[in-house]
């Protein structure tokens, strides 16, 4: 007869391909029951936007299957994201990853790709907020038709705009439509700091936060002032670009902000017959990505529907989650949530 013992000693064989580590020692092994030959537990992993979910269930059944009698096995596959020790906690507020989005300059996807991996992590169950910080052109609000904040409640703190599950604030909702934001200094500042402290963002898995393109002194400082704790690096494959990615790079290494991945944009151009047209070149990101030492998070095509589902406010994601583009998004989300859960594991453990 199979017990609960022998159980957690199969699972104890069972390694996170991602930690490394045995999901015993990880504490994601939790309430197991025997009952006979049936057995159940879950397994509680640090993302719900997990890559290798499947593999692990898979992993997780043959041991059990192979190394005790039980001859029925339920796996409740559940998740618990957990940051690093210092998870940001902000009065009522508490963020586990807060996740920064830059480029090295406009117009290379950064708000398009911040948008559709916010909403890839909220669609995958994870509790996510999106702050637009691009004070040159905060077009979030546009991209996710969204065009202000709910009505204040009284005496409760300001609520984020919300779609889809995500919560949403942008700087554009602190300026009239058009008008250029011309911010000195400490007002930026304060106004980020507000963003985050004064309004009701909960508790928070991931904080996506899209950044002003560049990597000029208000990238430097706003950088400084977020409590960031990866960074992803949004650029298109031509070398002017990848050059400008480099520094943005740069910019991050100097505030010892880690690199989650290189996410290359507008890669290439879908062909009726299949083929691909690298029309700004090819491999860019990822010869990027091997200099720097961090990985290519993914590669998303030129499709009309990315920019139009920007300009409708209706992302991708939501829109044609099953089409390459979504598949595309949803894979790329998935992959910064593992470097996210990989690098806090790691921070975590060396105290
Ligand atoms: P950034 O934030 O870097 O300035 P945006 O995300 O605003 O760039 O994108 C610039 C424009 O290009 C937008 O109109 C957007 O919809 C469009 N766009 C971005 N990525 C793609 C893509 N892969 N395919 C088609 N259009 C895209």
């Amino acid at each position: 007869m199979t017990n609960k013992e022998q159980v957690i000693n199969a699972l104890s064989h069972v390694m996170d391909p991602e930690l490394h580590q045995d999901l015993v020692s990880l504490n994601m092994v939790e309430n197991v029951v025997v009952d006979g030959e049936k057995v159940s537990f879950s397994i509680v992993l640090t993302t719900p936007s997990c890559p290798l979910k499947t593999k692990i269930e898979a992993d997780v059944r043959k041991a059990v299957l192979t190394m005790t009698d039980a001859k029925e096995v339920h796996i409740n596959m559940t998740s618990r994201v957990q940051g690093t020790k210092k998870a940001v906690d902000l009065g009522s507020n508490r963020f586990e990853h807060v996740i920064a989005v830059g480029s090295g300059k406009g117009g290379v996807g950064k708000s398009t790709v911040s948008v559709n991996i916010a909403l890839a992590l909220a669609k995958d169950g994870a509790k996510v907020g999106l702050l637009d910080a691009d004070i040159y052109g905060p077009n979030i609000p546009r991209m996710l038709g969204i065009d202000g904040l709910p009505e204040p409640l009284p005496g409760q703190k300001i609520r984020p705009a919300e779609l889809q599950g995500l919560k949403i604030v942008s700087i554009g909702f602190l300026v009239q439509n058009g008008q250029p934001l011309i911010w000195r200094g400490p007002m930026l500042h304060s106004a980020i700091q507000q963003f985050i402290t004064d309004f009701d963002w909960g508790a928070l898995d991931y904080f996506v936060v899209d950044l002003p393109p560049g990597t000029g002194d208000v990238q430097l400082s706003l950088s400084q002032t977020l409590p960031i704790d990866g960074a992803v690096i949004v650029s298109t494959p031509q070398q002017v670009a990848i050059d400008d990615a480099y520094r943005a790079v740069n910019m991050f290494d100097k505030l010892q902000i880690p690199i989650y991945g290189i996410v290359e944009n507008m890669a290439y151009l879908p062909m009726p017959d299949g083929k691909k047209l690298h029309v700004f070149g090819e491999n860019g990101g990822e010869h990027l990505a091997s200099l720097v030492g961090t990985r290519l998070l993914g590669r998303i095509p030129i499709d009309p529907a990315i920019g139009q589902g920007g300009d409708i406010g209706s992302p991708v994601v939501i829109q044609e989650p099953l089409s390459d583009s979504g598949q595309v998004f949803m894979d790329i989300a998935r992959s910064i949530a593992a470097e996210a859960s990989k690098m806090a594991h790691n921070k975590r453990k060396s105290g």
